[in-house]
């Protein structure tokens, strides 16, 4: 697997972690503009410790900061994991819908002038679709409610031809009562309706009852 540009393995706090350059977020360890990637913290973040191939190309040093990827990001709460993404894609707007996270991403926007956080609706694509350029090179998605499948969908329209959605599903979230193992294959079925599944991995140990999947758009 190969991490995109502006992701490193670094020693930091006494291990090796996955990083990105930037202001810190969340209190997690620093040194020399690098600060740590907590997996546990961030389903993204778990996705690439599990060696999946995200298709994600990040910011090419030679070219300078904010030239990578162009990311929409539903679920983005208070900015823990869309915080990294700015430190290496390129614009990267971030959707969130309940107010309080939003304050703190603001907060964490500040230091980053390729994130824009959008008090926003995910299952409402229209209320962005003035702001949100279409032709994103990927769509993140983590936004833990009923109808994954359907949010990822509503938004493909964003996606370039050959871009990457990048989602964490909650099987939790879909129906508390029964086990993964059951909603996972309905969730992946109802996301084929629009795209193509090229992987999928459970998460565990970093986050019980998720899986991650990567697809394109068909
Ligand atoms: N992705 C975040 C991170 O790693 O830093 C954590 C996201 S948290 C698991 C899920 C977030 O999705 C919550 O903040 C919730 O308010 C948001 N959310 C759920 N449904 C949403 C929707 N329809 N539109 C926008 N945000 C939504």
């Amino acid at each position: 697997m190969s991490l995109p540009k502006g992701i490193e393995r670094r020693d930091l706090g006494g291990s090796d972690r996955l990083a990105t350059r930037g202001e810190p977020v969340y209190g997690e360890p620093t040194s020399e503009g690098w600060r740590a990637w907590d997996p546990n913290r961030s389903k993204l973040g778990a996705m690439l410790e599990t060696g999946m191939e995200t298709g994600l190309a990040g910011s090419d040093p030679e070219a300078g900061p904010y030239t990578g990827d162009t990311v929409l990001y539903l679920g983005a709460a208070s900015g823990t994991t869309v915080g990294h993404v700015a430190d290496f894609a390129g614009p990267t707007y971030a959707v969130e819908f309940a107010p309080r996270p939003v304050r703190d991403l603001v907060g964490v926007a500040e230091d980053r002038p390729n994130l824009f956080p959008l008090l926003k609706d995910a299952r409402t694509p229209e209320s962005y679709a003035h702001v949100v350029e279409s032709g994103v090179d990927a769509i993140v998605q983590d936004v833990a409610t009923r109808g994954q499948a359907d949010v990822a969908l509503r938004n493909r329209e964003f996606l370039r031809e050959d871009g990457r959605l990048l989602a964490a599903i909650k099987a939790r979230s879909e129906d508390v009562t029964r086990e993964p193992d059951e909603v996972f294959p309905e969730v992946l079925e109802r996301l084929e309706e629009g795209y193509e599944v090229l992987g999928t991995e459970r998460l565990e140990p970093y986050h019980d009852d998720h899986l991650a999947v990567v697809a394109r758009p068909r």
